[in-house]
């Protein structure tokens, strides 16, 4: 079975940047790069040093549940292009471990599977969970702030 990593939607990426509101309804926050780490969810890339990003809460789910978390992300403020789909643990991962973890169809953790695995182990954790036909797609969390990075699913 293969496996894509998948940044965040663009249809709901450009409704924020156009609407400026965030999944509570608050207004992003706008700041510039200093040339530090601000992984964007949606081109998986940096924003460059000297351009703008977002930092606002985003609720990486279709439905609300107990279990659909929202939580602050970065995005680049501009129209940057989507990531695609890939079998590559996108670049912005690198820090050395994340909390890798199930979720079934209707959106809620499935138990047992959360996990804080190294980097270079992400793909075949991921690849392994989604041999299980109860889970829909494996998200990728930081391992100390718990923020959303990306989302694992069948190829
Ligand atoms: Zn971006």
């Amino acid at each position: 079975m293969d496996i894509q990593f998948v940044g965040l939607p663009s249809d709901k990426v450009a409704q924020v940047r156009a609407t400026g509101r965030d999944d509570y309804g608050l207004a992003v926050e706008v700041d510039t790069s200093n040339g530090d780490a601000w992984p964007c969810r949606h081109c998986l890339g940096e924003t460059p040093h000297g351009e703008a990003y977002l930092t606002l809460a985003w609720k990486p789910f279709q439905g609300t549940n107990a279990y659909t978390e929202t939580g602050p992300l970065f995005l680049c403020a501009s129209g940057c292009e989507a990531a695609k789909p890939s079998s590559a643990v996108p670049a912005i991962l690198r820090s050395d471990q994340y909390l890798v973890r199930g979720y079934t169809g209707d959106e809620r953790i499935l138990y047992g599977t959360g996990r804080v695995v190294a980097t270079a182990g992400i793909a075949d954790y991921a690849k392994s969970l989604l041999e299980n036909p109860e889970i829909a797609f494996v998200d990728i969390r930081s391992a100390a702030n718990n923020c959303y990075q990306c989302r694992v699913v069948r190829a």
